[in-house]
């Protein structure tokens, strides 16, 4: 994708790397991964700023640096099954189809999902499935999953969610109220859960049973 390919290396040199991104293979998937593909075209100039993006009904694409951290977190190798919830432009998802085997996701806004899923196709990632539907259920007949990672903002962990980690898996999700939230990071153990909290993020919410109440 020889297109944007120099604006993506200066987004990886002067976003990514300098606020500690260090992990090559997620330097090389945000080098690959076409992000001016995943936004409306008359915002392709803007696609590898610094900053989120409006998608469409009242929601966003995430900031270049935010993917990266939530999928250094992740910490993935190659073989995993991931699940993520929160489609949105379907750019997270190109991101850790380049790094994981497989990439389950899950949006709620039917016509994002189908605009998501339209973009798989036409730039050829086979290996990500979605589904539209409230996410904070996971997807139990595909479960378990090596990693999630959720891309809208929670008030908890929803619990559906931590039972469909694998052992030894990894769990992302920005939990906090429903403007200021922290990363979380959860490993399901043979001991039990650890949790870690990491950089402070602002998301949009995450809505539905496990999730907040459309109202608030
Ligand atoms: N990962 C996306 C990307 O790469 O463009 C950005 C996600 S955007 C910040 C959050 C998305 O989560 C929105 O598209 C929103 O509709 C979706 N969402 C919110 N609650 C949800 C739920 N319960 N299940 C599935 N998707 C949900």
């Amino acid at each position: 994708m020889a297109e944007y390919q120099e604006t993506r290396e200066y987004m990886v040199r002067t976003q990514l790397i300098p606020r500690g991104i260090n992990d090559p293979r997620v330097l090389d998937a945000m080098r690959r991964t076409p992000r001016h593909l995943f936004v409306d075209k008359s915002m392709r100039e803007a696609a590898y700023a610094d900053s989120a993006l409006p998608i469409g009904e009242g929601q966003t694409i995430s900031q270049p640096y935010m993917v990266a951290v939530m999928t250094e977190l992740l910490e993935l190798h190659g073989d995993e099954k991931v699940l993520e919830i929160g489609t949105g432009s379907g750019y997270q998802a190109a991101v850790l189809a380049d790094l994981a085997r497989e990439v389950f996701t899950i949006e709620r806004i039917a016509d994002l999902a189908a605009r998501a899923e339209e973009r798989f196709r036409e730039l050829h990632y086979p290996t990500i499935r979605v589904r539209v539907g409230d996410g904070t259920l996971g997807w139990p007949e595909e479960a378990p999953f090596d990693g999630i990672i959720i891309t809208a903002a929670s008030p908890r962990v929803p619990e559906p969610l931590l039972s469909q980690l694998a052992d030894n898996g990894i769990l992302i999700i920005p939990v906090g109220s429903r403007y200021s939230q922290h990363l979380l990071k959860v490993r399901k153990t043979e001991t039990g859960l650890t949790q870690e909290i990491h950089t402070p993020c602002v998301f949009v919410p995450l809505i539905g049973e496990h999730g907040w109440t459309p109202e608030g």
